[in-house]
């Protein structure tokens, strides 16, 4: 439901936007909404659950070998297996759909729930296996299986699905022909359950009913739901949130539960002055965030930031000539990311950041973008302390690039928290921890599980030391 704090109003250049109505304080939780429609993208399909959006098997080296195995009991469905040591795998513990083989659950409740929401979904993948549409397809479905059931009201939002925009008039021809494809995906996607849009659904307005327009704004319009290590799990539409702008250093950010939305002030806000996100990664020179705003959202951004080129200068330090090599490296390393080849990852991360490493200071955005793969590919490979010197290496970067609270900072220190606790630097994990605490109780909030499980961290490392210091006399 909307807070009664916030309201729709017309921002100066912007079009439509949305302000708040009294003084705001940082942290406080503005809005909080379930999805009108949501998927699990299909990248990760056969890991998350489809209903709630939880990820049972996933995570970083949460805690020793000898305290982990309490979560898997919980998990039921096939293939669990033995777990030895420190979770990492991504082996099957979820329920599978056994009609269309692709939606999962994480247990039997979770796929009971979702069989109203799901049945049509069920047939219309059916007809169309072994292909598996996009995910903005199985969403725009989603959004019409919803009105196709009376259950479900959307009255009171904010700004109405009549009014998004799609951007079709200003859209470049290559771009339309894509959503043309994605059009007539979503045609025959919906051949099964409702063949004809216009017809069947009375409530759908009017500018919705062909299916160009229809996936246009649902492309345009929709967020990307992150899971509490800020991975992409899902899409999902959250109408009045669609009227947010965008500033390069917003006053709010969105953080997610499940599929649920939670938006909070990161800075205190007045009365009047206008909300804002970042609908981008903000870790970025100004002429690619504002090209990439351009390509995906159809708008030239003239916030303070861009104005300013606020720390351009520090991202591109060092020697040009040495961190050039550093920024022809990344897209091949991204490659490997994105194939999971660890191993080939981590050698050439290794290998480009030890050539450079005088010339070019930690503060180098390319040497950061590179250091935190190395990171990456460390964990996944369970090479603990090589992952905790790149981990530690990236904190007083962050710290000097996320002037306010920010979700990817928090995550970062808690990361890093996490494999100190687990090599056993109790006290340098305590204080990262804490680091982590004051900008997730902001940012996440008090009760949001990813701080309830920081908070139950920094409580066992307290444990730890008072063990020591006793065993000790
Ligand atoms: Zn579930
Ligand atoms: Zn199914
Ligand atoms: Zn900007």
């Amino acid at each position: 439901m909307m807070a009664p704090k916030l309201e729709r109003f017309v921002s100066p250049g912007k079009g439509n936007g949305l302000r708040t109505t009294a003084r705001i304080k940082r942290g406080e939780l503005l809005f909080s909404e379930e999805p009108l429609a949501c998927c699990v993208s299909s990248k990760v399909s056969r890991a998350v659950c489809h209903r709630c959006f939880t990820r049972p098997s996933a995570g970083l080296p949460c805690t020793r070998p000898s305290l982990h195995t309490t979560s898997d009991s919980e998990t039921e469905g096939e293939g669990g297996q033995e777990k030895k040591g420190v979770v990492w795998e991504k082996h099957e513990t979820l329920l599978r759909c056994s009609q269309c083989k692709m939606a999962r659950y994480c247990g039997i409740n979770c796929q009971k729930q979702a069989w109203p929401d799901h049945k049509r979904e069920c047939k219309c993948l059916q007809s169309l296996l072994p292909r598996i549409p996009t995910d903005s397809v199985r969403l725009a479905a989603r959004l019409i299986f919803s009105l196709l059931s009376p259950s479900k009201g959307s009255s009171e939002e904010l700004y109405t699905l009549e009014e998004h925009e799609s951007h079709l008039s200003s859209m470049s021809e290559q771009k339309k022909q894509g959503l043309l494809q994605l059009a007539s995906m979503l045609e025959l996607y919906l051949q099964q359950e409702a063949p004809n849009l216009a017809q069947e659904i009375p409530s759908l307005p009017p500018s919705c009913r062909d299916p160009l327009s229809l996936i246009a704004k649902v492309t345009c319009n929709c967020f990307t739901i992150s899971d509490g290590e800020l991975q992409e799990i899902g899409v999902g539409l959250y109408p009045s949130l669609s009227l947010l702008n965008h500033d390069c250093r917003p006053n709010c950010v969105m953080v997610f539960e499940g599929a649920k939305l939670q938006l909070r002030a990161i800075r205190d806000i007045n009365p009047e002055e206008e909300l804002s996100i970042s609908y981008i990664e903000t870790l970025s020179l100004t002429e690619d965030r504002q090209r990439q705003l351009e390509d995906q959202y159809h708008f030239t951004c003239h916030c303070q930031r861009c104005d300013s080129k606020d720390k351009e200068e520090l991202m591109l330090i060092g020697e040009e000539a040495t961190w050039q090599k550093l920024k022809e490296a990344l897209p091949r390393l991204e490659g490997l990311k994105a194939e999971s080849d660890w191993k080939t990852l981590l050698d050439s991360c290794s290998h480009l950041l030890s050539t450079v490493c005088g010339d070019v200071p930690d503060e180098n955005l390319y040497k950061l973008r590179m250091t935190d793969m190395a990171l990456d590919a460390s964990i996944h490979l369970g090479h603990w302390e090589e992952a905790l010197t790149y981990g530690e290496r990236t904190l007083s970067v962050y710290r000097q690039y996320y002037p306010d609270p920010h979700p990817v900072h928090g995550v970062q220190l808690m990361r890093v928290g996490k494999l100190q606790h687990y090599l056993e630097h109790i006290e340098d994990a305590l204080d990262t921890f804490k680091q982590a605490y004051q900008i997730m109780k902001i940012t996440h909030g008090e009760d949001h599980p990813l701080t309830t499980d920081l908070l139950m961290k920094m409580e066992e490392c307290h444990c730890e030391m008072g063990q020591r210091s006793s065993s000790s006399h």
